[in-house]
């Protein structure tokens, strides 16, 4: 072994569950063993050999003005000399409450809480308090972090690992999880009609991003909206991706179509652990302490996060195209991707909502879990590795979605475009 990367691998195995703190770091699907950071800046990050990559995962997706941004770091720094936890609360929880209430069309009121996972697990918690019912339907191949009842034909590196069903998870709990395919209009309608009675609400991301980006064909949240209101159920969006990345007022916002709970994620934190769930007033306040349903944290709107969230949240607002630049470079990404897999007569397509985007290898159209799941991951597999040897940083997963940000520039993108081009024609 020459990398220190491999060494600091090794040491890791020992005394980390596959050397990893979470599974989609690890480079099982790829090959190879992932690369250790040692930093980032703007667009890039650096090795722990000095090897400098341009970066296009974000930090899956958290990084929306790339590494370090100078408002964040300072944000950090200050708020961090001030104390970094005090188990009450800040004015700066408010301040950071009140701009995603007036952010996200449908949230009237919002909890923070410290990841994706919590926000999903409260929300969901909060709709079967709410209607009085258990079940849960969610999508085949979407993720909605580690919840056990959403465990159940998973997207993101539990796809990846080929474990989309998570051992550990109790069948009494994964009995009350209903499945169906995500753009599958009748087969979601009869579901949700077949468990009228029972089902406490509907979880999606209303842009797939954990089996690689999968936009929702026309008319399919509207027919979530539609249906779940029929039933009484609760539609629930997972924004934890799509919540001020697809744009300022998320998903939701391009779409028009308003939940009744949304989750937010990754960019709300500005690069530190921060989440959130909201939703209209009379359901939040069922949380504790004005209502029944028990939600808490110690670190919950922890006040170094909530400081780097609004610096994050700030810098977008502070910059009048931030989403049209985004969505430009998006653009620009999917076009030199599309011309690469053209020019050199390799099978593939690319998926994208604005600046998140998924190469497919091996298939020409995914519009589905099932598309997704026809592409040629060894083929992925190896633009992965020649990507990286080209100086490009991915996520090691045919199923996932990769970001760009507004650290990035067109010259950044140019080099994507290229160094795929190369790849692609095996030189
Ligand atoms: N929901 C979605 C759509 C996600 O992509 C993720 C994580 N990638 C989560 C929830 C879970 O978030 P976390 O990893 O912060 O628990």
């Amino acid at each position: 072994m020459s990398r220190e990367s491999d060494r600091l691998f090794a040491a890791a195995c020992a005394v980390i569950p596959g050397g990893v703190n979470s599974p989609v770091r690890s480079w099982h699907a790829v090959g190879g063993h992932p690369v250790f950071v040692a930093r980032g800046e703007g667009p890039y990050v650096f090795d722990a050999d000095g090897r400098r990559y341009i970066d296009f995962v974000g930090s899956w997706g958290a990084l929306v003005h790339g590494h370090a941004h100078r408002a964040v770091v300072d944000a950090v720094t200050r708020q961090a000399v001030d104390g970094t936890t005090f188990g009450a609360p800040t004015r700066l929880e408010v301040e950071l409450a009140t701009l995603l209430v007036d952010a996200v069309p449908s949230v009237e009121q919002v909890r923070l809480v410290s990841s994706g996972t919590e926000a999903t697990m409260s929300a969901l918690r909060l709709a079967r308090a709410a209607t009085g019912r258990d079940r849960v339907l969610k999508f085949v191949g979407c993720y909605h972090g580690h919840v056990d009842g959403l465990l159940v034909r998973t997207g993101s590196g539990a796809l990846t690992l080929g474990v989309p069903d998570s051992a550990g998870v109790p069948p009494a709990i994964a009995d009350l999880t209903i499945l169906a395919n995500f753009n599958d209009f009748e087969g979601t309608r009869e579901a949700i009609h077949m468990h009228a009675h029972d089902i406490a609400g509907v979880i999606v991301e209303p842009v797939a991003g954990n089996m690689g980006v999968v936009p929702p064909a026309p008319g399919f949240l509207e027919m979530l909206r539609e249906e779940t209101s029929r039933v009484g159920a609760l539609l629930v969006f997972d924004e934890v991706i799509t919540g001020f990345r697809v744009g300022w007022t998320g998903a939701q916002g391009r779409s028009g179509v308003r939940p009744d709970l949304t989750c937010l994620g990754k960019i709300v934190g500005g690069g530190m652990p921060l989440a959130a769930f909201g939703g209209r007033a009379d359901l939040m306040r069922l949380l504790a302490p004005s209502g029944p349903v028990y939600q808490a944290g110690t670190l919950s709107g922890n006040p170094v996060s909530v400081a780097a969230g609004l610096a994050a949240l700030r810098g977008l607002q502070a910059r009048q195209d931030a989403y049209g630049r985004l969505d430009a470079l998006g653009a620009l990404a999917e076009r030199r991707l599309r011309e690469a897999l053209q020019a050199t007569g390799t099978r593939g397509t690319v998926n994208r909502v604005g600046s998140m985007l998924t190469l497919f290898v091996g298939v020409e159209e995914v519009r589905s879990y099932e598309h997704a799941l026809d592409s040629d991951v060894e083929g992925f597999a190896r633009y992965f590795r020649g990507m990286l040897d080209g100086g490009i940083y991915l996520p090691p997963s045919q199923f996932e979605a990769m970001f760009v940000s507004l650290a990035h520039e067109e010259e950044h993108v140019e080099e994507l475009g290229r160094v795929a081009r190369r790849v692609f024609r095996g030189t």
